[in-house]
C-alpha cells in the first residue's frame, strides 16, 4: 500500500467521523432544548385500588420481554436461612424458567406483551384460554419470585421495625402471635405454594395461602410479605423439614423493605 492511498483513506476515515458528529449534533439539539418529561412519582399520583405497582415501588414487571433480574445479594448472602446453592438454582433455574415461559406463551399473542405481567395478573379472564394457565403459573412466578428476592437481606432478621410493627403487634397481639400464625399456614399449605401477610380490601392485615404460584393481587390483595414454601425453597438443606425451614427465614427476613410495601398498600386506601 503506497503512502498516498494510506493518507486518503485517513482523511476518508476523519471526514466520515466529523460528519458522524455533525449529524448527532444536529439530531440532538431539538432533544435538549425541549423539557424534559416529568413522571409523575407514584406517590403523587391517584391510583386505583388495584394499581399499584406490586413487583418494585416503581414500576410494575414488564412482559415486552419479561427479564431476570439479579439477585440483591451473593448467592450465599442468606446463609442464617438458605444455603447458597438452593439460593442459585432456585434463581437461576426455577425463576429463570418462569421468565422463559412467560415469554414463550405470550410469542403468540404480542399484543399481551404491552401490558405488565401485574396487569395480567389482576384480569386472567381478558388472557385468550389457551395460555392462561401458563400466564397464571409463570407471570405469578416471575412476580412471587421478583417480591421474595428483595424480601430478604443478609442484614435482616430480628424484631420488626416501624409501622409494620405497630400494625402487627394491633392485629395479631405480637409479632410471635404472628410469626407463629405465619408459620402454622405456611406449613399447612398442602404441595406447593406461598404464604402470605396481605393487605385486603378492608385496609386489614391478613395471612393468606396461595396455591402453585398464585398471586394475591389476582384475588384483589395487596401482597406485604410471602414465603416460597415449594419444596425447591428449601429442600436441599432441610429435607422435608418445612417446618424448620419457615422457622429460620426469619432470619432474613427484610423489615425496611415490608415496611416499605406497606407504605405502598396504604397508599392505596388513602
Ligand atoms: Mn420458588
Amino acid at each position: 500500500m503506497s503512502i498516498k492511498f494510506l493518507r486518503q483513506q485517513f482523511l476518508l476515515l476523519i471526514t466520515g467521523v466529523f460528519l458522524v458528529f455533525v449529524l448527532l449534533a444536529c439530531q440532538r439539539a431539538p432533544i435538549a432544548e425541549s423539557p424534559t418529561p416529568t413522571a409523575t412519582p407514584v406517590t403523587e399520583r391517584t391510583i386505583a385500588n388495584n394499581q399499584l405497582p406490586v413487583a418494585y415501588p416503581d414500576k410494575e414487571l414488564s412482559a415486552s420481554p419479561a427479564q431476570l433480574s439479579e439477585l440483591p445479594y451473593a448467592d450465599n448472602a442468606l446463609e442464617k436461612a438458605i444455603d447458597a446453592e438452593t439460593m442459585k438454582l432456585h434463581h437461576d433455574r426455577h425463576h429463570a424458567a418462569y421468565v422463559n415461559n412467560l415469554n414463550e406463551a405470550l410469542q403468540k399473542y404480542p399484543e399481551l406483551k404491552n401490558r405488565s405481567v401485574e396487569a395480567m395478573l389482576r384480569d386472567l379472564n381478558s388472557i385468550p384460554e389457551d395460555i392462561r394457565q401458563t400466564v397464571r403459573n409463570n407471570g405469578g412466578g416471575h412476580l412471587n419470585h421478583t417480591i421474595f428476592w428483595q424480601l430478604m437481606s443478609p442484614d435482616g432478621g430480628g424484631q420488626p421495625t416501624g409501622e409494620i410493627a405497630q400494625q402487627i403487634n394491633q392485629t395479631f397481639g405480637s409479632f410471635d402471635a404472628f410469626r407463629k400464625q405465619f408459620n402454622e399456614a405456611g406449613g399447612d399449605r398442602f404441595g406447593s405454594g406461598w404464604v402470605w401477610l396481605v393487605r385486603n380490601g378492608q385496609n386489614q392485615l391478613q395471612i393468606v395461602t396461595t396455591p402453585n404460584q398464585d398471586n394475591p393481587i389476582t384475588d384483589g390483595l395487596y401482597p406485604i410479605m410471602g414465603n416460597d414454601v415449594w419444596e425447591h425453597a428449601y429442600y436441599l438443606r432441610y429435607q422435608n423439614r418445612r417446618a424448620e425451614y419457615l422457622n429460620n427465614w426469619w432470619n432474613v427476613v427484610n423489615w425496611p423493605e415490608i415496611n416499605r410495601r406497606l407504605q405502598a398498600a396504604s397508599r392505596q386506601q388513602s
